[in-house]
């Protein structure tokens, strides 16, 4: 059978302290956590960066979603805030999940206009049927597959080999946004409705087929010598997420007005296109190639 029986669910939030839909979602299930019960499996949520949630900032020291490589898990010099925080929360997942079929849901959201993305890992059968069964439910649900990582994925979600990421946007930094709360609250519970459901054998119908958009790889603003910006996303690019841009497409706006053209020879679909929080990491946007994949039933 396709589905695997499901011990346990991970709902966490505030992996990125200023992301406050995550944040808010997981405070309010800690509130209520009736609203997770069933009889089937057990969820458990979490608040990841506390003290950047507190200071209502992305991170202390670093970007705690890069902290959980295997190798810096295990190193004893890693010692500032997030990498400790890395330990202590993967300590917790090995004490109380690894030994279980655990799912993690990883809350995020975006200032790109990345609607409601789901973000998988690519090569995992039972999240991408889940997925499927999500997009229906709203025509804003986005399915992307990251490029696979290996053993030195750095996301704390890949803790699991079953996982998959909530992002949804546009949304500012530090803001909460009650209609996005609202729909990402919709997507936790509809996925925790279709575990319980699989685990009592009955697989919630699907789509034969969907689109996904497989992450292929990032491109940096133009910038001079000094790492200051020579152009700003194109204002006809601003916010066209999973807009197809074609070759010969407005892509940069220079400073002095003249447009740069996107040079590569191939439609692609670029996604997180002017993110905030991805200036500090040379990323203008991520390209993606959309592709029809089917669907087990
Ligand atoms: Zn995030």
């Amino acid at each position: 059978m396709l589905a695997k029986v499901i011990d346990r669910v991970l709902v966490v939030g505030g992996t990125h302290g200023n992301e406050l839909t995550g944040v808010y979602l997981v405070k309010k299930f800690q509130q209520f956590p009736k609203l997770l019960e069933n009889n089937s499996f057990r969820t458990t949520v979490l608040l990841a960066n506390t003290q950047a949630i507190a200071a209502n900032c992305r991170y202390i020291d670093r970007d705690l979603n890069r902290c959980f490589a295997p190798q810096d898990l295990a190193d004893p010099t890693v010692c500032d805030y997030e990498g400790t925080r890395a330990k202590e929360i993967a300590a917790q997942w090995h004490n109380e999940f690894s030994s279980q079929q655990s799912l993690i849901i990883d809350l995020h959201s975006s200032t790109a206009n990345m609607g409601l993305t789901l973000l998988l890992a690519n090569d995992c059968p039972f999240t991408l049927r889940l997925a499927a069964y999500l997009s229906q439910l709203h025509s804003d649900v986005r399915v992307c597959l990251a490029a696979s990582q290996g053993d030195g994925d750095r996301r704390l979600r890949a803790l699991s080999p079953l996982n998959m990421a909530i992002e949804v946007g546009p949304i500012a930094q530090g803001i909460v946004d009650a209609r996005l709360l609202q729909l990402t609250e919709m997507l936790v519970m509809a996925t925790l409705n279709y575990i319980d459901q699989a685990n009592r054998g009955q697989l919630l119908p699907v789509a034969p087929e969907i689109t996904v958009y497989q992450s292929l790889g990032s491109i940096d603003y133009p910038r001079d010598q000094n790492g200051m910006l020579q152009a700003a996303i194109h204002p006809q690019r601003q916010f066209q997420d999973y807009q197809a841009l074609n070759p010969g497409d407005p892509l940069f706006l220079q400073f002095d007005g003249q447009a740069l053209l996107y040079t590569g020879n191939k439609t692609t679909w670029p996604i997180f296109i002017n993110e905030a929080a991805y200036y500090e990491k040379s990323i203008a946007m991520t390209f993606t190639d959309q592709h029809q994949v089917a669907i087990a039933q």
